[in-house]
C-alpha cells in the first residue's frame, strides 16, 4: 500500500509517503544527503511508566532542496512536540511514520533540523530499574527521528539525563558526568560515522568492572547478583575480547576501528549478542557461565565474543548498502570468529567444531520447503527482520570457506584487506566484494557465486564405485543428482574417505560439474565404506550407498578420526531424515556409539540425536519401550564420566528424556538434594530447569515443586522468569489455556526468551495431545508477532511450538493452515516450513 501526495502546484516526481523505509526512499535520500550528524538528549525517568522527553538536532549537507524531505519517526502523533528547521518553527506534516519537511524550509548545502519529541517505547526494553535500546534493523526511528537506513552514516553526540543512582553505557566514551538535584547528566564523546541500526545505549542499575588488556581499557556492565559467579568468569570475558581484537587487527591490518569497547550483559536479551559500535550487548547467560559449563558452551561463548568483535570491522566499519546484503556481515563475523577463537582453544578439534556448528542447522533449513537463496531481495526495510536465519548464519560461512579454498588463503586475505580499506566507514554490496576478489583470483568468482549465493537449495551427491575382476576399485565417481534452478552445478571442494580395516584413505576432490570422476581411487583395494563428505567444508546431502550405509549403522562410532566420525554421523542422520534408516535402527547405533565417544563435540551431537529420535520420531509406545535402556545408559555414563562437562551433558539429557518412575525419582532426589550427583554441583539456573522438567512429569507434585523452587530462587531476574513460565507447566489444562491466551497480548510477549520457553513447555511432548489446539492459533499469531517482536522471534516461537509435536494430526494442522493461507507472507511461510521440516517429513 502506498499513498502518494502532491505538495503545492508543482508536482515533482516524489517518493511516496508510505510506512517503513522503501528502497526508493533510501536511494533518494542517499543521493541527496551527506555529512550527517545527530545531537541527542534523552531524559530517562526512574519509573518505566513515565514518558521519556527527548531532543534531536540533525545537521547535514543537502545536494538538492527542491523536494520535501522525509524524516523517519515511527510513533503516534502526540509524540511529536516541535520541529524547527534552520532555527525556525515549521508546520511539518506527520503521518505513515514520517515527518515531512516541506521543501521551502530546506536549502542546498548545510541544514539543521531540531525536533522535540517523546521517545517511543517499542525498542527501549524498559524494566523497573534498567533499560536498553535494540534498534536493528529499522527500529532507530521508533526511538528518535532519523534517516533510518544503513547507508546514511552519521556522527553522534549523545547526552543522557538519568536518576543519580544509574550508570549508562553508549557508543562513545563518557566525556562528562554532572550531578544535580538527584539527577545525573552524562555526556558522551562524538563518535566516528556509523549506521542507525548500531546506535545503542543501556542505562540503569548495573554493576561495573573495568579491566585493561594490551593498553585498552574495557568496562563490563552486568546485572548478575552472584558476585562469585561473576568473578569466576570476568577475566576470561576480558581476555576473549582482547584476543579477538588482536586477531582481527593482525588479519585485517587495520587497528580497532572505533574509539573504545565496552560491553553490557543483559538478562533476557533477545539475541546472543548485538554488535553496537563500541558498546556490545550480550545475553548475560551466554557469557557468565555455570561452573559446570561444557567445553561446547565455553567454545560457544568464545565464538560469540569473537563474532560480535569481528563485526566492528565487518558490518560496523564497512556496512552493507541495504539490508538485502545483511547476510554478508553475518557470514564474515561467523567466519572470522571461527578462525579467531582457535588460539584460545588448543584442545578443541576446530574443523569438527566448525562442521557441527554449521552444517546441521544449515541442512535443517536448506533441505526444507522453506529454503531460500543466501541473498534475498528486500523492497522495504521493515521486512528486513525476516531475512535472518540459518541460511545466513550457518550456510553462508561454509560457502565463505569454499570461496577461500577456491581462491587460496593468501589471495583471499589480500582481497579482504583491500575491500576493508576501500570501503572503510562507508558501505558496500556483495557485488562490490566479488569485484575486489575477482581481481585477486584466476577463478570466475562471480560465476561461482550464482549457485551458492543467489539460488536456494543444497546439492545432492551420490557416490558410484565399482569393483573390477581383480577385486580392486575400477571406478569411483561423485554424481550431483540435480543442478540448481538455473541449471548450474555447485562447485565445491570435498574429501572422499575410503574406510579399510585398519586405515582410512583420504582423497581431496573438487566437484565442478554433474559427474566428477576420481581417477586416483582406481586400483585401491575394496573399501568397507565410502564417505564423500569427509571435510569440514563439504556441503550437501551426500547419500550413503547401501554398502556404506549398512557398515555405518554398525561401525561409524568406531572410526578413529573424530572429524571423520562427526561427518559420518551427519551423513547417517540425513538418511534418518530422508527415511532411508528407521528411527529404531538409528537410535541403536547412537546408543552403541555413546559409551565409546570420547570427543565432547561428537558426544554432544549424539546426545542431541537421542533427544531428536525420542521426542520427534518416536510415538509414546516406542518411547516407553526404549526408555529403560536409554536412562540406565545415561545414568551409568553420568556416574562414570571423568570430566564435569561430560557429567553436565549427560545429566541435562537425562533430565530432558527421563520418563520412567525410577529415573524421575532419582532426578527429584538430585533436585531436592537427597540424592546428590557426585561431582556435579547444580547451579540455580540448572535447578530451575530441573524443577520444570519434574513439574511436567509429576503433575500431583507440580505446584509444590515450583513453589519451593520459587522460594529458593535468589536472583530476581530468574525468579521473574520462573513466575512467568509457571502456568505453562501447570497440570491444570485451564491454567495452560489461559497462559496461551495471554500470549495473544503483545504486552505479555515483551521478554521473548521467556515466551519461547513458555511455549516450549506448553507444547512439551508429554502433553502434545492436549497441546494440538495451540498449533493453529500460534500460526495465526505469527504475522502479528513479526510486527511487534524482534527479528528472531517469529521463527523461535513457531519452533518452540512445533518441536513438541510429531503426530500426523499436528502435521496436518500445519499443512491445512498453509493451504488455507496461500498469500501468507513468503518469508514467514519459509520459517514455518523450516520449523516444521521434521514434522512434515516424518
Ligand atoms: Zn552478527
Amino acid at each position: 500500500m502506498s499513498m502518494s501526495f502532491v505538495m503545492g502546484q508543482k508536482a515533482r516526481k516524489q517518493v511516496p509517503l508510505e510506512p517503513g523505509v522503501s528502497l526508493a526512499l533510501a536511494e533518494e535520500r542517499a543521493a541527496r544527503i551527506s555529512d550527517l550528524e545527530y545531537d541527542l538528549l534523552f531524559n530517562l525517568p526512574d519509573s518505566k511508566q513515565l514518558p521519556i522527553p527527548a531532543k534531536v538536532t540533525l545537521r547535514f549537507n543537502l545536494f538538492s532542496a527542491k523536494e520535501p524531505l522525509q524524516l523517519d519517526f515511527r510513533e503516534e502523533p502526540d509524540h511529536l512536540k516541535s520541529v524547527r528547521v534552520q532555527g525556525k518553527s515549521v508546520p511539518a506534516e506527520f503521518r505513515e511514520g514520517h515527518i515531512l519537511i516541506p521543501a521551502r524550509y530546506l536549502r542546498k548545502g548545510q541544514n539543521e533540523i531540531a525536533v522535540e519529541f517523546i521517545a517511543g517505547d517499542l525498542s527501549l526494553n524498559r524494566n523497573e530499574d534498567y533499560m536498553y535500546t535494540l534498534l536493528v534493523p529499522d527500529r532507530a526511528s521508533t526511538v528518535f527521528p532519523c534517516f533510518d537506513q544503513p547507508d546514511l552514516k552519521a556522527r553522534y553526540r549523545l547526552a543522557l539525563d538519568v536518576p543519580s543512582g544509574w550508570a549508562a553505557s553508549a557508543n562513545g566514551a563518557l566525556e562528562e558526568e554532572r550531578l544535580s538535584e538527584g539527577r545525573k547528566r552524562l555526556r558522551f564523546k562524538e563518535t566516528k560515522p556509523f549506521s542507525t541500526y548500531v546506535f545503542a545505549f543501556a542505562a540503569g542499575k548495573f554493576q561495573k568492572r573495568t579491566q585493561s588488556r594490551a593498553g585498552r581499557e574495557m568496562t563490563m556492565y552486568y546485572r548478575e547478583t552472584d558476585e562469585a559467579k561473576v568473578a569466576r568468569n570476568a577475566d576470561t570475558i576480558f581476555d576473549l575480547h582482547a584476543q579477538a581484537i588482536a586477531w582481527l587487527e593482525a588479519y585485517t591490518q587495520i587497528p580497532f576501528p572505533f574509539d573504545k569497547l565496552d560491553f553490557v550483559l543483559l538478562p533476557g536479551f533477545q539475541y546472543g549478542g548485538m554488535e553496537h559500535i563500541g558498546n556490545i550487548f550480550y545475553r548475560e547467560g551466554s557469557l557468565i557461565l555455570d561452573e559446570t559449563a561444557t567445553e561446547n558452551q565455553k567454545l560457544g561463548r568464545a565464538r560469540l565474543i569473537a563474532h560480535e568483535t569481528a563485526h566492528m570491522w565487518f558490518g560496523d566499519m564497512v556496512t552493507m548498502k541495504w539490508f538485502n546484503d545483511v547476510w554478508l556481515k553475518e557470514v564474515f563475523a561467523n567466519f572470522f570468529a571461527a578462525k579467531a577463537v582457535n588460539p584460545s582453544f588448543p584442545k578443541i578439534n576446530h574443523d569438527l567444531s566448525f562442521l557441527l556448528a554449521h552444517q546441521p542447522t544449515a541442512y535443517s533449513e536448506d533441505r526444507s520447503g522453506g529454503s531460500h537463496p543466501i541473498q534475498q531481495p528486500l523492497e522495504n526495510l521493515r521486512e528486513a527482520g525476516s531475512l535472518y536465519g540459518g541460511i545466513i548464519y550457518q550456510k553462508a560461512p561454509v560457502v565463505m570457506r569454499q570461496l577461500e579454498a577456491l581462491m587460496g588463503e593468501e589471495a583471499f586475505r589480500k582481497g579482504i584487506q583491500e575491500y576493508l580499506k576501500t570501503f572503510a566507514y562507508g558501505n558496500a554490496t556483495w557485488d562490490d566484494l566479488v569485484g575486489v576478489l575477482d581481481s585477486y583470483s584466476e577463478e570466475d568468482i562471480s560465476g561461482w557465486s550464482l549457485a551458492w549465493v543467489k539460488e536456494p537449495g543444497m546439492p545432492e551427491i551420490r557416490t558410484e564405485w565399482e569393483i573390477g575382476p581383480d577385486g580392486r576399485l575400477s571406478r569411483l565417481a561423485l554424481v550431483q543428482e540435480k543442478p540448481a534452478p538455473s541449471g548450474r552445478y555447485w562447485i565445491q571442494s570435498t574429501v572422499v574417505a575410503l574406510a579399510y580395516p585398519d586405515t582410512i584413505v583420504h582423497i581431496p576432490v573438487r566437484l565442478e560439474s554433474e559427474v566428477t570422476e576420481v581417477p586416483t581411487a582406481k586400483g585401491l583395494p575394496r573399501p568397507l565404506a565410502v564417505l564423500s563428505n569427509a571435510s569440514s567444508m563439504s556441503y550437501g546431502y551426500f547419500q550413503l550407498d547401501s554398502i556404506s550405509l549398512a557398515y555405518g549403522l554398525l561401525r561409524f562410532g568406531s572410526i578413529a578420526d573424530p572429524l571423520l566420525r562427526g561427518a559420518a554421523w551427519l551423513a547417517l542422520y540425513e538418511e534418518l531424515v530422508r527415511g532411508r534408516v528407521a528411527p529404531q535402527e538409528f537410535l541403536q547405533s547412537v546408543l552403541d556409539a555413546l559409551p565409546l565417544e570420547t570427543e565432547p563435540l561428537n558426544r554432544q551431537n549424539l546426545l542431541g540425536y537421542l533427544s531428536t529420535v525420542c521426542w520427534r520420531y518416536f510415538e509414546s509406545a516406542q518411547r516407553e519401550k526404549a526408555a529403560h535402556e536409554i536412562e540406565s545408559l545415561l545414568w551409568n555414563l553420568l556416574t562414570n564420566a571423568q570430566d564435569i562437562g561430560g557429567k553436565a551433558a549427560f545429566f541435562s539429557t537425562l533430565s530432558n528424556l527421563s520418563i520412567t518412575a525410577e529415573s524421575i525419582n532419582r532426578l527429584k532426589g538430585a533436585w531436592d538434594g537427597s540424592v546428590p550427583v557426585p561431582g556435579l554441583p547444580l547451579s540455580e539456573a540448572q535447578k530451575i530447569s530441573l524443577a520444570a522438567e519434574l513439574a511436567l512429569r509429576l503433575p500431583d507434585e507440580a505446584d509444590a515443586i515450583l513453589s519451593r523452587q520459587l522460594e529458593y530462587t535468589q536472583n530476581p531476574d530468574r525468579r521473574k522468569r520462573l513466575e512467568f513460565i509457571r502456568p505453562a507447566l501447570s497440570p491444570d489444562t485451564a491454567v495452560r489455556d489461559a497462559f496461551f491466551e495471554s500470549l495473544k497480548n503483545p504486552a505479555n510477549r515483551a521478554t521473548e526468551p521467556w515466551v519461547v520457553d513458555g511455549a516450549g513447555y506448553l507444547n512439551h511432548p508429554v502433553r502434545a495431545g492436549a497441546a494440538l489446539k495451540y498449533i493453529r492459533p500460534s500460526l495465526e499469531l505469527l504475522e502479528e508477532i513479526q510486527r511487534t517482536g524482534d527479528i528472531f522471534f517469529p521463527r523461535q516461537f513457531i519452533t518452540a511450538v512445533l518441536n513438541g509435536h510429531q503426530s500426523r494430526e499436528a502435521a496436518e494442522i500445519v499443512r491445512e493452515f498453509l493451504r488455507e493461507h496461500p498469500n501468507f507472507p513468503y518469508r514467514l511461510r519459509n520459517k514455518v516450513l523450516m520449523a516444521a521440516d521434521l514434522l512434515l517429513k516424518k
